[in-house]
């Protein structure tokens, strides 16, 4: 196990619901594994006028459900500063430079700071500034900016953005959020993939007939309301996480293990991803937006009802769509992603499907296919399924398909390291591998910016057109159809209450 350097971290938003649910635990579990360096400090900036010993017993409540050895809990606490202020006050950062180097000097850090900017958008641009006009990012030590999604609204509004940030930090300091990449099964494609001979030879339009991503959700909006309102699922999940997930299963092996070759090869997907034409867009992306419902038997109420939105809301809650990738690897090969809320069920999986056999002499009266499928479960189960055919008991003339299952977080789930914890590991080991480069939130934008601006331009009037708890409405559907394909159930709902290998 590899320690981190002796560091600073900064988070700016302490007293937020990020910091709270995701940040402290994460630091945390780093603390308890002996991950993270014994000589490290947290410093938490927001805008209530707690005291160091308030904070640190908001720490300690975020991380009171993790078992606590002899008081651990408390040492772990001790290591957490707070210092309020207004981030747009330009004249506090001085206080909070003299804190820093104070916190050098007692826990021998070096210098070496990471700012996690978990915050609202608005103000990422106006930290980095003042960071750098006050000369905290002036240090002996390593810098490393962490920037939370989402990485602006459109792709003019990320590259100002982007220039902001740029002017206070190097591109390699900074660290942009997808916390998908820190899943251990998103981070497993690359070793399903680059790791057994059985697969990347198939793993192309000759042997492959579609890929389905699916990530769906019970919840609805919640108390987000109003942010989702500005943004949609399309930018909320479709630009960042599902576009992120088609070029980690595309894109061709790196000749290293190296961020810059990952990345490379990422960036040649975004590019090579087929631009809609405004007219295209109708025929390749569908919309949809929750009505009410019934979940887990409760009625639960549409979109347009939900507080903080308004009633007569064009905004989407459900995107699936089709992407072409116009390379040699993948032409004529359809990436379907589907994506909402208020669905099923909770559940991110890939589904990779074969092509059928030229001619499969096993097929019986039926004369039904089972095409191989490799199924990447993402969460909450984690695990890889393979779908293959073999003989039923007492039959040798047709074959019956079976399932071989792996299950990576069944033995002991509590150990499973969440994707924060990760994320925050490897920033502070320097490696940004993890992390979404602007070249690919840039491509990215501008892959959905035509869809965003088509829709924004004409108005759904079909909304809402899902009912809450289905899996979308049925024009997700039609979009497989229309290519002779359908969505494969998740596995959850497919196989509920059969074991793995029941038929072999
Ligand atoms: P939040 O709960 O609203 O927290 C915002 C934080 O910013 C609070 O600590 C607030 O503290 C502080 N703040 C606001 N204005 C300030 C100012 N002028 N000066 C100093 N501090 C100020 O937001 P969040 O949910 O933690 O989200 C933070 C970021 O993470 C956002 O970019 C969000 O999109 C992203 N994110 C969040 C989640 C999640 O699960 N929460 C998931 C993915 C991404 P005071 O009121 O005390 O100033």
């Amino acid at each position: 196990m590899i320690k981190t350097p002796k560091a600073i971290i900064v988070i700016f938003g302490a007293t937020g619901d990020l910091a709270k649910r995701k940040l402290f635990p994460s630091i945390y579990r780093l603390y308890q594994s002996g991950k993270i360096s014994e000589d490290f400090a947290v410093v938490g900036v927001a805008r209530r006028p707690w005291s160091n010993e308030i904070f640190r017993e908001n720490v300690k409540r975020s991380i009171h459900h993790f078992p606590d050895d002899n008081g651990g809990q408390d040492i772990f606490a001790s290591h957490f500063y707070y210092h309020p202020f207004d981030v747009t006050n330009i004249s506090s950062y001085h206080e909070l430079k003299s804190l820093l180097s104070t916190l050098d000097d007692r826990y021998n850090t070096a210098g070496n700071r990471i700012f996690y900017l978990a915050m609202a958008p608005d103000f990422f641009g106006t930290i980095a500034t003042n960071l750098k006009s006050e000369r905290l990012t002036t240090t002996e030590g390593w810098i490393r900016l962490i920037i939370e999604k989402p990485f602006g609204h459109d792709y003019d509004s990320a590259q100002e953005l982007n220039n902001q940030l740029r002017m206070a930090f190097t591109e390699e300091q900074i660290y942009r959020i997808d916390h998908y990449l820190g899943k251990e099964m998103v981070q497993n494609i690359k070793v399903i993939r680059f790791a057994n001979a059985i697969f990347e030879p198939l793993w192309n339009s000759q042997y492959i007939a579609n890929v389905q991503i699916t990530s769906s959700e019970i919840l609805g909006v919640e108390d987000r309301g109003r942010y989702y309102e500005s943004s949609g699922t399309l930018r909320d999940m479709v630009q960042n996480h599902m576009l992120q997930m088609v070029a980690l299963l595309a894109m061709d092996p790196p000749i290293k293990l190296t961020a810059e070759e990952i990345r490379s090869e990422k960036i040649k997907i975004f590019r090579a991803l087929k631009p809609l034409s405004n007219n295209e867009v109708e025929q390749y992306f569908v919309r949809g937006q929750y009505g009410p419902g019934i979940i887990n038997e409760n009625k639960v109420v549409g979109y347009k009802e939900e507080n903080d939105v308004d009633p007569a809301s064009n905004t989407e809650t459900f995107v699936a769509g089709k992407l072409m990738i116009e390379n040699f690897r993948w032409t004529g090969v359809p990436f379907y992603i589907r994506t909402g809320k208020r669905m099923q069920e909770k559940s991110t999986e890939i589904v990779i499907q074969f092509k059928d056999l030229p001619m499969n002499l096993y097929l019986g009266q039926e004369r039904k296919t089972h095409p191989n499928l490799l199924v990447i479960h993402i969460q909450p189960d984690e695990g890889i399924t393979l779908h293959l055919n073999a003989q039923k008991t007492n039959s040798s003339v047709t074959s019956t398909p079976i399932r071989l299952s792996y299950c990576n977080n069944c033995a002991d789930k509590m150990n499973t390291p969440e994707a924060y914890e990760i994320l925050l590991y490897d920033c502070m080991r320097g490696d940004s591998t993890n992390f979404a480069h602007w070249e690919e939130v840039a491509l990215s934008w501008k892959f959905v910016d035509v869809i965003s601006n088509v829709w924004s331009n004409n108005k759904a009037t079909e909304f809402p057109n899902y009912e809450s708890g289905s899996m979308g409405p049925k024009e997700s559907d039609v979009l497989l159809e229309k290519d002779d394909f359908h969505w494969w159930p998740t596995i959850t709902t497919r196989f509920k209450g059969e074991s793995d290998n029941e038929n072999i």
